[in-house]
């Protein structure tokens, strides 16, 4: 007999086979029933007509419930009748789980179920082909930026997660209690990228988990997102960063319509490949943009959520879906961006997905009176960063980086209504579990 795993892909020499999965549905005729056998490569149809097989097998398989997990053995057949090409007469079945009922939730229903409910029931939820797709295809988006930073030459580096002091700002921290003292849990891996361009790993990168305290709940914002950073030495100019990050996306995004073509098919979604280089604008011509939409903004303000859409309308008219918008006012960016001496502007950039921000970057300000000035203008007490600057005291190259939501990328990649969809268990002001 042969144990086949991918019901896809049935090839069985001598005829027989054993399939093992969910029972997606089973639909009783009288006289033949039919039993659709889920798997994590599609389904295949077990036909029984009631005269060929075994009263007893007849009856203990038409009595299962939905979404119980079973191995049927049976004869294989050729069948024009089936999406698959093939059909399973039973010979044979075994019980490993039955599932309760009612379920909680459908799998193959076409009712709508709020968002609620699903990420309550998000192991069922994620037996939905359309929703596994999504996640095949973020797995496939993580070894694609393995394997495009590994071929740059970049380090994969692991920084940790809980840490002494912030680097993005106070508002969104989370406390925890560390053997008595205060700690954090990172906001961006910032401080550590940085502290690694002055020991030679000139060009690292991570991907991991990012905290933030956020207050409010929107469709872009969870408090545990995943950040793909970066972070490289010997840069000129910020236009270096943002010209290894356009390589990067696209590089990410082909291999994602090359091999993710059937989570594509199953999603009903094609990837939009744009060409290099992304367009540049700057946060000046941005504010203009947004503020003749008739949005109150003022020199120094965030884009915003609306105004980033405004933008991202304007661009997508243009045929542009990723774009920089670089030049952001100093006052609006963190402490460790270099500032454009003589002018209110700083070397620093964002990149922006179909109106949405996915990432920001710049140079960074390598010179340590330069950064404790800029720590002290933003109201933080150097004291509290010495592990940090310590790095900057003994020779620290001039650098810069980013930090991608991979959560957002994949989100506005696949246009999916909320940052959530992208999440296995989304955390938010809201959710804790599962
Ligand atoms: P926003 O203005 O959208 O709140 P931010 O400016 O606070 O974002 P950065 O600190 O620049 O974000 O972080 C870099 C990237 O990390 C963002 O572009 C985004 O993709 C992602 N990111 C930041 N905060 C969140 C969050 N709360 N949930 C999901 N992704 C986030």
């Amino acid at each position: 007999m042969t144990v086949i795993r991918d019901s896809s892909n049935i090839a069985v020499a001598d005829g027989t086979a054993t399939v093992k999965g969910w029972v997606q549905d089973i639909r009783n005729l009288g006289g033949i029933s039919f039993l659709t056998l889920r798997d994590r490569f599609g389904t295949i149809q077990v036909t029984m007509p009631k005269k060929k097989i075994d009263p007893e097998l007849f009856e203990n398989i038409t009595k299962l419930s939905r979404e119980s997990v079973i191995s049927v053995t049976g004869e294989v057949k050729e069948s024009k009748q089936t999406a698959l090409g093939l059909e399973l007469i039973p010979t044979a079945f075994e019980l490993y789980s039955e599932a309760a009922v009612p379920l909680p939730m459908g799998v193959i229903d076409k009712v709508n179920v709020e968002m609620d409910t699903r990420l309550n029931h998000r192991f069922m939820d994620l037996r939905k082909p359309e929703i596994k797709a999504i996640f095949e295809l973020r797995s496939l988006a993580v070894a694609l930026v393995n394997e495009t930073m590994q071929e740059l030459g970049f380090t994969c580096v692991s920084t940790p997660k809980i840490v002494a002091s912030g680097a993005e700002g106070g508002a969104t921290l989370f406390h925890v209690d560390y053997f008595g003292k205060l700690a954090y849990l990172a906001q961006s891996p910032q401080l550590y990228k940085q502290i690694l361009m002055s020991t030679g790993l000139d060009k690292i990168y991570e991907i991991g988990p990012a905290f933030r305290a956020e207050h409010s709940n929107t469709n872009r914002h969870v408090t545990e997102f995943t950040s793909f950073d970066g972070e490289m030495c010997w840069i000129d100019k910020e236009e270096d960063v943002m010209e290894m990050i356009g390589k990067i996306v696209d590089n990410v995004l082909r291999g994602l319509k090359e091999r993710g073509k059937k989570q594509l098919e199953i999603l009903g979604k094609d990837i939009k490949v744009p060409a290099l280089p992304y367009p540049v604008l700057t946060y000046s011509e941005c504010l203009k943009m947004v503020q003749d939409a008739g949005l109150k903004l003022k020199e120094g303000d965030d884009l915003g959520t609306e105004g980033e859409k405004i933008v991202g309308d304007i661009m997508e008219e243009k045929g542009f879906d990723l774009y920089f918008i670089a030049e952001y006012p100093e006052e609006a960016k963190p402490f460790y961006i270099m500032e454009k001496d003589g002018t209110p502007y700083s070397f620093s950039f964002d990149l922006d997905y179909k109106g949405q921000e996915i990432s920001s970057g710049g140079q960074r300000e390598h010179r340590y009176n330069e950064l404790v000035a800029r720590m002290e203008k933003k109201g933080l007490n150097p004291e509290d960063f010495e592990f940090y600057l310590d790095a900057f005291k003994y020779g620290m190259p001039p650098h810069g980086g980013w930090g991608i939501g991979l959560d957002r990328f994949i989100v506005k990649m696949l246009d999916l209504p909320n940052v959530r969809e992208a999440i296995l268990f989304p955390r938010d002001m809201s959710r804790l579990s599962p």
